[in-house]
């Protein structure tokens, strides 16, 4: 899956390089690391395995501090239960439904929690839709 998702990516810059704009990849290109970043059953496994091998209780104590505070201020701003009953329908036609919550879940910028001094931690085990997206703007814009 990831190695479809590389060909696609790689094809992606491809096309987009070809148009004038360059890709901008730098320390502190974050720009995608505070929206909802959706993750299909064999990437939340995947996570989990990079979860399950960190190897310090104290770093794993830190992603679990980063996740409860997003998940409170998931919960404070009323998003929680909208995203959670998006997450486990089998209804695939929730677009209309998603928009509003996609773009008050980006008004709240909450950094993704494997975000560490606004790097990615887990670069190299992120997420598909996390390999698919990139930027044009400069590094830093977020
Ligand atoms: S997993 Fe990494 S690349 Fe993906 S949103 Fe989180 S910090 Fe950003």
């Amino acid at each position: 899956m990831r190695s479809l998702g590389g060909h696609a990516h790689q094809l992606a810059i491809h096309n987009t390089t070809q148009t004038g704009a360059s890709i901008s990849y730098e320390k502190g290109c974050v720009a995608c690391c505070r929206m909802v970043i959706p993750a299909a059953p064999p990437d939340a496994f995947a996570l989990l395995s990079v979860v399950e091998a960190l190897p310090s209780p104290k770093k794993n104590d830190r992603l679990l501090e980063r996740f409860q505070a997003a998940q409170k201020t998931l919960h404070e701003a009323g998003l929680e239960d909208g995203l959670r009953r998006l997450s486990f329908s089998e209804d695939h036609d929730t677009e209309e439904e998603l928009e509003p919550l996609n773009r008050a879940y980006y008004a709240l910028r909450i950094p993704c929690p494997f975000l560490e001094d606004e790097m990615c931690s887990i670069y190299e085990q992120r997420t598909s839709a996390c390999r698919e997206l990139f930027v044009t703007s400069p590094a830093g814009l977020s």
